[in-house]
């Protein structure tokens, strides 16, 4: 027997999410025998188990990251203004609300990618994986876990849902495979007025789907395939007087969204951010019937907060 069982680490339903689109992704790339694998649900956590593991091959896939890599030094770490994304980029800028953040991410995604040479998925086969690593608030040393890869609020201050003061950190892989989930499992709708100027105001509803119990390796995929090029970006100066506008794009998410849940059986998963004057968690909601007028409703609520 060649199987192995992959635990995603138990930090919260959304950065969980992410990780384990991150890993299946992964796992594409590595050329893993697609039908040897399932994906099932555990609580907040999720359960990867690939039958014919033998079929992993790391080198292939770390020949992806490298390319990534590469656009990032090239694009926007290699100093100057002068800032050239590509599309792997362009979906992370558009998660990103925080301005002066994005090159310090894309400088820790770059370095995740570096010591991940190292590594190998495998070392999400250890259960207590986030214990042992000593992830969470505070960790020194750690990437820190930007806002739109998992909404984490604490205690001090749940009521007016604000982040919480001190910084949620994850260890560099756990972050590079939430940034893979990011770009390649979940779809994006930004509305802003002011960009880029200090009173910017902003929605950023982010969504992803995610099995309720049990599903196979190729469904995850087919999901991907709708979501990875969902990011949509929209300017309300230069929609003008057009109040249609907003309505029109939540409705035509909450539609979509139903319309995903039915095709594939599975859960929508959504997170929204403001940002004025900074940033503020609206909601984190799991959707488990593909009901429209119930999506439009939450997605309303998005909008009047
Ligand atoms: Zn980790």
């Amino acid at each position: 027997m060649d199987g192995i069982v992959l635990y995603t680490p138990g930090h919260n339903l959304v950065t969980d999410s992410l990780i384990m689109h991150g890993i299946v992704r992964y796992l594409t790339w590595a050329d893993v025998n697609i039908d040897s694998v399932k994906i099932r649900r555990l609580g907040e956590r999720f359960i990867i188990e690939i039958g014919k593991s033998n079929s992993i091959k790391e080198d292939k896939a770390k020949q992806v990251l490298a390319s990534l890599q590469d656009q990032a030094a090239r694009g926007i770490l290699s100093g100057g203004d002068y800032t050239y994304l590509t599309r792997f980029f362009e979906k992370i800028d558009a998660t990103n609300l925080n301005r002066p953040a994005f090159k310090e991410w894309i400088r820790q995604f770059s370095q995740a990618i570096t010591k991940f040479y190292f590594e190998t998925v495998r070392i999400y086969a250890d259960h207590n994986h986030k214990e042992e690593g000593a992830e969470g608030y505070g960790r020194a040393g750690y990437p820190t876990l930007y806002l739109p890869l998992g909404p984490v609020y604490g205690k001090y201050n749940q009521s007016n849902y604000s982040a919480r003061e001190v910084p949620y950190k994850v260890c560099y892989t756990c972050f590079l495979f939430a940034n893979l989930g990011l770009v390649y499992g979940s779809g994006v709708v930004r509305i802003h007025s002011n960009y880029n100027n200090a009173d910017m105001r902003a929605i950023l509803i982010m969504y992803t789907l995610i099995p309720p119990a049990e599903t196979s390796m190729s469904d995850v995929v087919l999901v991907q395939r709708t979501l990875e090029n969902n990011h949509e970006v929209y300017d309300l100066e230069k929609a003008g007087a057009n109040t249609a506008l907003v309505p029109s794009i939540v409705e035509k998410l909450a539609n979509m969204l139903s319309d995903t849940m039915y095709t594939f059986r599975m859960n929508a998963l959504v997170w929204a951010l403001t940002w004025w004057p900074t940033y503020k968690v609206v909601t984190v909601r799991e959707f488990d019937k593909p009901d429209p007028s119930l999506i439009l409703k939450n997605l309303y609520l998005i909008y009047m907060s």
